[in-house]
């Protein structure tokens, strides 16, 4: 199948109101383009170096999201241009966040990146250490960030009665964080939640972002 049948089948499945990030890791730029062709504008990158090389090279109205763990030395390369960050996990990453905006005189959206999956090794937030990050001073002083809402990662696993009660968890806290902290505003609305395995369930429990790599472009083979 080609990228663009790819994209075409997955865009008839889902609702308009859903975004569909292609999630462009390890692949080169020939098959960005390929995306970008057929109308693609999203793109996520897991890692900070590939996204720059990237996004030199490519158009530059393509929209960049940083999905994987960043580290607060790399926030400079991405400040200039990133369009989203997936996954802020703690308050120092975000100060950080600020601080580069500022310096670029813009304002960056963020989502907070929840531990949803019952894996260690994922990263993410508690809802306790979320709650404490929203109600921080340090956090209330920010200027330059948008919380535009949260992301997470349902655990590895082919059932399917898992999965969905993680996304449907964060869900719930999703919307317990918007009516407490964000019910003035319309900028915390995003719920990243989905990938290429769980990306339907994950939309019937109230995605409004999914972030698809391999269904779209093919198995990776990692190094
Ligand atoms: C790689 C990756 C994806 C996409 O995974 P696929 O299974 O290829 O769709 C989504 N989210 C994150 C955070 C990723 O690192």
């Amino acid at each position: 199948m080609s990228i663009a049948l790819n994209i075409h089948s997955i865009l008839s499945e889902i609702p308009a109101s859903v975004t569909l990030v292609a999630v462009s890791k390890t692949y080169g730029a020939d098959k960005i383009e390929e995306a970008y062709e057929f109308g693609q504008r999203v793109f996520g990158e897991n890692k900070v170096q590939e996204l720059c090389d990237k996004q030199l090279v490519l158009p530059q109205d393509i929209q960049w999201h940083l999905i994987g763990h960043l580290q607060t030395n790399k926030v400079k390369y991405i400040a200039p241009f990133v369009s989203l960050i997936h996954s802020v996990d703690s308050l120092k990453l975000l100060q950080e966040i600020n601080k580069r905006a500022a310096q670029q005189n813009r304002s960056i959206h963020c989502l907070l990146q929840m531990h949803i999956a019952s894996e260690e090794t994922k990263f993410g937030l508690s809802e306790q250490e979320a709650i404490e990050l929203l109600e921080s001073d340090t956090f209330s002083a920010m200027k330059n960030v948008t919380i535009a809402g949260l992301m997470g990662m349902a655990t590895n696993t082919s059932n399917e009665a898992v999965i969905r009660a993680e996304f449907a968890g964060l869900k719930h806290f999703f919307n317990t964080l918007k009516a407490s902290y964000f019910s003035t505003s319309d900028s915390f609305s995003t719920l990243s939640m989905g990938m290429s395995s769980d990306y339907k369930i994950a939309i019937e429990e109230g995605s409004t972002m999914i972030r698809v790599g391999s269904s779209i472009f093919g198995h990776r083979n990692y190094l």
